[in-house]
């Protein structure tokens, strides 16, 4: 039986990696070389998210979590692992319409301060991430 996939669902690729990732995190492995060998220059550049604590989790009291991620150009984007979907335009532009693209360095910033546990943790109303994530939506327009 055929797993059903979905917009909702990380790509087993993805998935895959994760876990690789984090086995490579508990045996004190580097993740840099197959890190760039399957994302190329976005993997140094996520791990330099990571690295400058660029990456936080703002989760609700109603349970809704989104990620922020301070870009390198000081703009901040916001990363929904859940549904893997970022906002910045190289996401829209590489991974939704060219499809050439796996995901972002925000995302992989987003997936890797996971593995590493190295997220920042930010608590705020469920009104608050409604503010935030509507912010989001005008910026883009
Ligand atoms: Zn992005």
């Amino acid at each position: 039986m055929a797993a059903p996939t979905g917009p909702l669902t990380l790509p087993a690729v993805v998935e895959e990696l994760l876990s690789e990732m984090a086995a490579a995190v508990r045996d004190g492995a580097p993740l840099l070389p197959r890190l760039k060998f399957v994302f190329g220059s976005s993997a140094v550049q996520a791990l330099d998210l990571v690295d400058r604590q660029s990456v936080t989790l703002i989760s609700s009291p109603s349970g809704r979590r989104v990620y922020q991620v301070l870009g390198s150009s000081g703009r901040t984007y916001t990363c929904l692992a859940s549904c893997h979907y970022c906002s910045c335009p190289a996401f829209a532009f590489s991974v939704l319409r060219k499809g050439d693209s796996l995901l972002c360095k925000h995302l992989l910033a987003v997936y890797l301060s996971q593995v590493t546990r190295t997220c920042q943790q930010l608590s705020v109303s469920d009104k608050q991430l409604t503010d935030i994530l509507s912010a989001e939506k005008t910026q883009e327009a």
